[in-house]
């Protein structure tokens, strides 16, 4: 029976696994009692060599931790890159409550432990966690692609690539010689059901081997100019900004009204395509090491600081200021204004005093589930084109009252937006509970 947790996610390991076995060892048996054209030893061997190494990495892929925040958000000391340039704050994260390394995204799958168990489904989004280098949640893997799985996962399909397209050359050659045949009286050559396998066997290795080869291209792309997919939807987002913002007299409007400078700013972790491989394989300049089925996987200690060029001044903080993704203004923290310099005439005064403070810390804190969505910017734009009046500000936000979907819909050129990468779209854009106040301070005291 099935148990109330499943989904449809479960079947994907054992749906692969039954496909590689299908196409590795059910050709063999084909090939076995195929008279004409039996395999010699040497195929024997690539053959079962090349399934080896997609077994081994497979299994890699799907099993090897893609990476947590370290425990201890002290480990993590933010530099100047991971705050916010609009905003000036560090890249945080309300779910997982901590520190947002760069290139980290929140993964709406991958869970903080083993096996969560948890009914409230507002604090069940809270057991999911944040992946290094995330470049997406692969739904065949059950895994995330991120900086410590990378590597398996691309010679995974390195050896998938090759191994099938090895096995396609195989199983043609025995096509050629069935369709060579055809004249000859049926009793001299194949049987049905040998037909019907070698038939099967061509059409699901051609299809399955087309797919990967053009994701294979897909990741190597990604390798070569380190630039995780999650990244290049980033880039596209930003061009789509600064197209925007031209038409708009080079700004957007960010929550409260703020107008926000928007200008081209280069991707900063293109630095050299030989850096960018060697770096995205796990660090190691040994070229065999990257394609080694049990090449270790990168540093554990890796993944939450990286290198980037000099295109662009090391202050500015990549994704560049999206207005859509801006958090709502805060108030000014104790100290910053008169407040901490105020005298209280009573005791009961300064009681007051503390707890209207602690009401406006805890209105902070609203809930997920009281989002406010973002209109999408073009029903903004027409919104503001069509009202006659002679305000001169630009389409700035406008939070959707009902409209269950705002401006975290937007998609790149493929029509994929965020979530279809397994990202948790709603603490990507509507992050915007800011960095607790605690955190704040101490960071500030440790600025002094
Ligand atoms: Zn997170
Ligand atoms: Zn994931």
């Amino acid at each position: 029976m099935l148990s109330d947790d499943f989904t449809i996610s479960q079947l994907a390991i054992p749906s692969v696994s039954l496909l590689i076995s299908f196409l590795a060892y059910t050709s063999q048996y084909f090939f076995l009692h195929f008279e004409s054209a039996p395999l010699r030893k040497d195929e024997v061997w690539k053959i079962n060599i090349f399934a080896l190494c997609i077994w081994i990495c497979y299994f890699r892929a799907c099993y090897v931790d893609p990476g947590r925040l370290p425990l201890s958000s002290k480990s993590i000391t933010p530099g100047e890159a991971d705050k916010d340039t609009t905003t000036g704050r560090p890249r945080w994260c309300r779910r997982c409550e901590a520190y947002k390394p760069p290139r980290a995204h929140h993964c709406k799958t991958c869970k903080r432990s083993a096996s969560p168990q948890c009914e409230i489904s507002e604090l069940r989004l809270t057991l999911f966690r944040c992946i290094p280098k995330m470049d997406h949640h692969c739904p065949w893997t059950s895994n995330c692609v991120s900086h410590f799985t990378f590597p398996h996962f691309i010679r995974f399909l390195f050896y998938a690539v090759v191994g099938m397209g090895y096995l396609e050359t195989l199983l043609w050659e025995r096509g050629s010689i069935v369709w060579k045949s055809r004249d000859l009286p049926s009793y001299l050559g194949p049987s049905i059901g040998q037909l019907i396998h070698l038939f099967l066997l061509i059409v699901v290795n051609s299809m399955t081997v087309f797919a990967l080869f053009i994701l294979l291209v897909r990741s190597l792309w990604s390798l070569v100019f380190n630039t995780t997919t999650i990244e290049s939807w980033e880039i596209e987002r930003h061009e789509t900004l600064v197209r925007r913002a031209r038409v708009l007299g080079g700004y957007l409007e960010a929550p409260g009204g703020k107008k926000i400078p928007i200008r081209k700013q280069e991707f900063p972790y293109d630095i050299g395509i030989w850096s960018n491989v060697k770096n995205g394989m796990g660090g190691s300049a040994n070229i065999i090491s990257w394609f080694w089925p049990l090449a270790a996987t990168p540093n554990r200690k890796t993944g939450w600081e990286f290198e980037i060029n000099d295109f662009e001044d090391p202050g500015l903080s990549w994704p560049p200021p999206d207005p859509d993704r801006i958090p709502l203004p805060a108030g000014p923290l104790p100290g910053d204004g008169p407040e901490l310099l105020k005298t209280y005439s009573s005791a009961r005064e300064e009681i007051e005093a503390f707890r209207r403070r602690q009401a406006e810390d805890l209105s902070r804190t609203r809930p997920f589930s009281e989002i406010q969505r973002r209109k999408r910017f073009h029903e903004r734009y027409q919104q503001e084109d069509s009202r006659d009046s002679d305000d001169e500000r630009g389409p700035g936000p406008v939070y959707g009252d009902q409209s269950d979907e705002g401006e975290e819909s937007w998609r790149n050129a493929e029509g994929e937006r965020l979530r279809d990468f397994g990202v948790d779209e709603d603490a990507e854009f509507y992050d915007e509970d800011d960095v607790p106040l605690g955190v704040l301070i101490k960071q500030r005291n440790k600025g002094q």
